[in-house]
């Protein structure tokens, strides 16, 4: 008897995932296809691609283990017609199900296109039903943040977090927040001194099947950036396990106070690594969440970190995704401040003289990875401030990172980084001089530039480029009342000390270092 095709896309690898909800094990094949469009409609990094394709074959073997028929279709299948559209019809062909099952995707793009399956498989094959699950891995599904975006004036994140927190209950007492407050941040994001030991974190061994992913990767995408080399990220559910197990027993106290802090040496600091783990459905919110109250109901972390650590997954992760899915497709063409420089070619190989963004894309470059303030106040900062074309900046976000989709890439890149939004997702641009890195890394301290200079010949570029941004932006962000004191300051400088500043960003711009 004929069963049901239950399709599972490469950032769907739940056990718990909707369209496995009903499953029948003697009448339904599941589809699982690794496929060179989604390997390629950017130049993802090496270490994504291992990621990805790793943790599907690993997810197959365990549904396998569980007595599931999953038909699994390899990158180097000869048959293999390289989209999914193309894999799910011929796996029609193979199965003759009497419907087709999906949970919704995380983009935009595949969306539409798995929109498109219903009308394909009235064409060529038996009419069969498609079916479209809610993803119920959010705190929040899509219709829900629809709703509660619907009748309101402004969408703060603040806001929907604290709705959540009512919602989940996450540190509620009575109806109201543990403590007496909703936020901690002003115990948070201190500088890190010296004195202050970072931990190790733990290093996940490739196995025969990442090792085979491997030299796949290294054979199909020769020229995509980055190495396999040290690839560590955990692929399967266990070790994700292990990995949040090893944040909440030895980061998780210290997480809030150094949240944004910026280190020599040490890319990972404080924070969780579990971005990567948890948008592929290797780890669910639910549970992180879960550990981290926990770990302060324990006494073992203060509520300062917990707090800060859950506003992370429960409030800005959710809220990205709301505002992705509330203002797709527009969001894509957003440049409110109608940015066209193209981006400088050192965000692809980190040789600038300016130590932090060197330490930052070398980082991230060598691991797939940066921290949220790397790279949002200097990689993204830089991007603002030199006024790089948004559509430049989110195509590199979505290269380089492990964890990067768009539904959670793009609204922290042209909305957060870049204000391309015009403020959707922040209520200003995160617009910071030399001063804030000084204060908040080491990184100063060995740069060519000079911190302290705006004018001189050392002057530090983030310095006279933080200027010329209010300068040239004066107008249209005059009625922003976080900008307030900047504008301010502006409106007084010295008239020769801004018109050398403005001089030096533009030659600065201009110059080798920034080529494209
Ligand atoms: C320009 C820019 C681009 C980004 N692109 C991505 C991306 O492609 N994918 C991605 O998952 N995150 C992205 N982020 C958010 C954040 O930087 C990463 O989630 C975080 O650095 C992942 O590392 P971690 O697990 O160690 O996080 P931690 O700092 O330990 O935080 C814990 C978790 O909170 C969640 N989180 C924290 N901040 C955010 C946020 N702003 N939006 C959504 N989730 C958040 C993540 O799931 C993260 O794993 C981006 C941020 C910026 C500024
Ligand atoms: S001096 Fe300026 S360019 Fe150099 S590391 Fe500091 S902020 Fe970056």
């Amino acid at each position: 008897m004929p069963g049901t095709l239950r399709v599972i896309l490469g950032d769907q690898l739940s056990p718990g995932i909707a369209a496995l909800a009903d499953l029948d094990l003697e009448r339904d094949a599941v589809l699982m296809a690794e496929v060179r469009a989604e390997c390629t409609y950017v130049k993802h990094h090496a270490k994504k691609l291992i990621l990805v394709l790793s943790a599907m074959r690993h997810f197959a073997r365990a549904l396998q283990a569980r007595g599931v028929r999953v038909d699994y279709v390899r990158l180097d299948d000869p048959e293999n017609t390289q989209s999914l559209r193309g894999e799910m019809l011929r796996a029609v062909q193979r199965h003759r199900p009497e419907r087709v099952v999906a949970t919704e995707p995380g983009e935009w793009r595949v969306a539409e296109d798995i929109r498109r399956w219903q009308a394909c498989l009235a064409d060529e094959a038996d009419g069969q039903e498609v079916e479209i699950r809610d993803d119920t891995r959010f705190f929040c599904r899509i219709q829900e943040f629809l709703t509660w975006a619907r009748d309101r004036k402004s969408l703060r994140m603040e806001f929907f977090y604290r709705e959540m927190r009512r919602r989940h209950g996450y540190l509620m007492e009575g109806g109201a927040p543990v403590g007496g407050q909703w936020n901690f941040d002003a115990e948070n994001r201190k500088s890190l001194p010296k004195t202050v030991r970072v931990p190790g974190t733990p290093a996940f061994e490739p196995d025969a099947i990442t090792r085979e992913v491997m030299a796949l990767v290294a054979q199909e995408f020769p020229d995509h950036l980055g190495s396999a080399e040290d690839f560590s990220w955990p692929v399967t559910g266990a070790e994700a396990r292990r990995a949040l197990d090893d944040f909440v027993t030895h980061r998780l106290p210290q997480f809030g106070d150094w949240q944004d802090a910026m280190k020599t040496g040490a890319p990972f600091l404080f924070h969780a690594l579990i971005s990567t783990s948890l948008n592929l459905g290797l780890l669910d919110p639910r549970e992180i969440c879960a550990a981290a109250e926990m770990a302060w109901l324990k006494g073992h972390a203060p509520l300062n970190a917990v707090e800060g650590f859950i506003r992370q997954i429960l409030g800005w992760r959710e809220y990205v995704r709301g505002l992705y899915w509330l203002h797709m497709p527009g969001f894509a063409s957003t440049n409110f401040l109608e940015a066209t420089r193209e981006l400088p070619a050192f965000y692809w190989t980190g040789e600038t003289r300016m130590n932090c963004l060197r330490q930052a894309i070398t980082g991230t470059i060598a691991h797939a990875y940066a921290h949220h303030i790397q790279r949002l106040m200097i990689t993204g900062n830089f991007a603002l401030l030199a006024g790089i074309d948004p559509d430049e900046v989110d195509e590199w976000y979505m290269v380089v990172y492990a964890d990067a989709y768009e539904w959670v890439e793009m609204p922290n890149t042209r909305g957060m980084a870049l204000f391309a939004d015009g403020g959707l997702v922040g209520s200003k641009p995160y617009a910071a001089s030399g001063a804030y890195i000084n204060r908040m890394s080491d990184y100063c301290k060995a740069c060519a530039y000079d911190v302290k200079d705006a004018v001189g010949e050392r002057a530090c570029p983030f310095n006279y480029l933080y200027w010329d941004f209010f300068a040239r932006h004066e107008k249209r962000l005059a009625g922003n009342i976080r900008l307030a004191m900047p504008l301010r300051t502006l409106e007084r400088m010295d008239g020769a000390k801004l018109k050398a500043m403005r001089r030096k960003a533009a030659a600065f711009l201009e110059s080798e270092q920034c080529k494209p």
